[in-house]
């Protein structure tokens, strides 16, 4: 028997009419490419998308058509977000920070048929544009005073565009799993995967970040979210802002430590959201000016491990609670946090720090496991590790344009991680599937290496890597990034690490480098240091 109830469908453009009718003061701040901070309100911001969506209605975009965004964080980007999936298109944000190849790429396989780019991406743009097909026009996200010289053909100016248009738009009512927007996984071989979300998936994955246990977000939240709108959704916080009318405050192109401690300073946000590294560079900064983080309550903090340093200093200087957070682009992207309960109040610190740095409990809606390599469902014990699988409705069901299953015959999707799950829940990353290091038979983490090596003060940054040995397969081998006016030795970094790791986990060498390969997102990228180094040991 069916229960009796509406048919409501959940639609990206519903969020921002609700916020205009419900949070229509709460305000959105913006750095600006131009440079000066831009302050609105949802109840503008949801005019300027019904004036977007009318103006893409006339350059004849029809549902399912595909637009490309190059943008930072800002209210023009996130009248992107609302104006071009309200009306049934899909909104692809591309990351800049790829490689060239890989932009191309993307663009073509996603079939963008306009792009809205940033002025910081014009030169990008025009560095490629004779290899990319099928696009009519390129909107430059700016008004006539700053529109660029440019090589592009087509070009328009988006304020221009939105400016001669009503105000008014029906949105349109459609299924809520339609496509709304698309994002590529920015994996270190192989061309880019597109994963393509829906309107049901967003607004679940929104709904659920946003509660209690999760961002705990509210119309008293003022959020500075740092994690990209050009990559995974800016972790839904878009949407969720929308939804409960939370102050938003972007951080455009400037992510530097001294910028973004202006804006906290003057907008005094509550939550911070970002990848460690732009942590790293703040707090660098607070220490070297001797300023603390007064507003922030929480930090949200996910895309790459964060380090129980981090941890440790945002709680110790600056009384900010560091909230793990976990997920990926075929997660919608979040998946578990660890978000401080009243357990952890009562906890002797170190143990608290220990719980921090899991990677948290899996939100309602996702189911998680661990299985061995033939797929054997491992005990959620805290001890074994195996590959991570999830489940649910904010899980890539199949990659875009693909027509084979990214699930495995039990529905469960590989996440590449390797993880433990301990049995109140929750669950800690070991490695990627391909960073672990087999050594002997044994699994080591090279993930737990960078992560201690990095409270060594004379580490900047750290990289462990498993390389070929005769005996063992493979052992692990530390690359080290020296921190600025320190000089560790190899022995004072083994000497270090010697009581905090298992004894045959210690690296066989220890190199300084100076410096290390990032992915475009920020992530180590082992793959050209796994090459260069293959044969250290054996050579040696
Ligand atoms: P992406 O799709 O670019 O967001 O990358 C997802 C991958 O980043 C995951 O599969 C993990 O390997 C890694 N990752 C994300 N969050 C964390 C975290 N909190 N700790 C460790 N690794 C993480």
């Amino acid at each position: 028997m069916l229960g009796n109830m509406m048919q409501g469908q959940l639609l990206i453009s519903g969020l921002i009419e609700h916020a205009e009718a419900y949070h229509a003061d709460a305000e959105i701040v913006s750095r600006t490419v131009e440079g000066p901070i831009h302050r609105y309100t949802f109840s503008d911001a949801a005019k300027r998308s019904r004036q977007l969506a009318n103006a893409l209605t006339k350059l004849g975009l029809e549902k399912g058509d595909t637009i490309g965004t190059l943008a930072w964080n800002t209210y023009r980007h996130f009248e992107l977000y609302f104006g071009v999936s309200g009306i049934g298109c899909v909104v692809n944000t591309v990351n800049p920070r790829l490689f060239p190849e890989q932009l191309t790429y993307i663009i073509n396989h996603a079939d963008n048929k306009y792009l809205f780019i940033d002025l910081s991406f014009v030169e990008l743009l025009e560095s490629i544009s004779a290899s990319l097909n099928g696009i009519k026009g390129v909107v430059i996200l700016t008004d006539n005073d700053n529109m660029p010289e440019t090589t592009l053909e087509n070009v328009i100016c988006y304020e221009d565009l939105i400016a001669a248009e009503s105000e008014d738009f029906s949105w349109p009512e459609f299924d809520e799993n339609t496509a709304s927007s698309l994002c590529y996984t920015s994996g270190t071989t192989g061309d880019p995967k597109g994963v393509l979300y829906s309107h049901r998936s967003t607004i679940l994955h929104a709904w659920i970040v946003s509660t209690g246990n999760v961002a705990n977000v509210s119309s008293s939240t003022v959020i500075l979210p740092v994690v990209p709108m050009f990559h995974v959704n800016a972790w839904g916080i878009p949407y969720a802002a929308a939804m409960l009318g939370a102050k938003l405050v972007f951080p455009g192109p400037a992510l530097d430590g001294a910028s973004v401690f202006e804006l906290i300073d003057s907008e005094k946000p509550d939550l911070l959201m970002g990848v460690p590294t732009v942590w790293l560079g703040l707090l660098q900064y607070l220490k070297e000016t001797n300023q603390t983080l007064d507003s922030v309550k929480n930090a949200l903090v996910g895309g790459a491990a964060a380090p129980r340093a981090m941890i440790q200093e945002f709680e110790e200087k600056h009384d900010v609670f560091l909230m793990h957070g976990w997920g990926m682009t075929e997660m919608s992207p979040l998946g578990t946090a660890t978000s401080r309960t009243d357990a952890m109040d009562d906890m002797d610190i170190e143990d608290r720090y220990d719980l921090q740095q899991k990677q948290g409990k899996a939100f309602f809606g996702l189911e998680m496991t661990i299985a061995d390599d033939e797929g054997n469902e491992l005990p959620k014990d805290g001890v074994a590790f195996g590959r991570l699988l999830v489940k649910g409705p904010t899980i890539v069901e199949r990659y875009f344009k693909s027509n084979q299953s990214a699930m495995d015959a039990n529905g469960w999707f590989d996440t590449g991680d390797v993880a433990k799950i301990h049995p109140e829940g929750y669950m800690e990353i070991v490695d990627r599937s391909k960073d672990v290091i087999k050594s002997g038979g044994e699994w080591i983490s090279s993930i737990d290496l960078e992560n201690t090596a990095v409270g060594h003060p004379g580490v900047g940054e750290a990289c462990v890597i498993g390389v070929l040995h005769e005996k063992w397969d493979e052992r692990p081998v530390l690359l080290i990034v020296k921190a600025a006016d320190a000089d560790p030795t190899k022995d004072d970094i083994l000497g270090y690490l010697e009581d905090k790791v298992a004894k045959w986990w210690l690296p066989d060498d220890v190199i300084f480098v100076n410096e290390l390969p990032h992915t475009a997102t920020g992530k180590l990228l082992k793959t050209n240091l796994r090459d260069e180094y293959k044969n250290y040991l054996i050579n040696k």
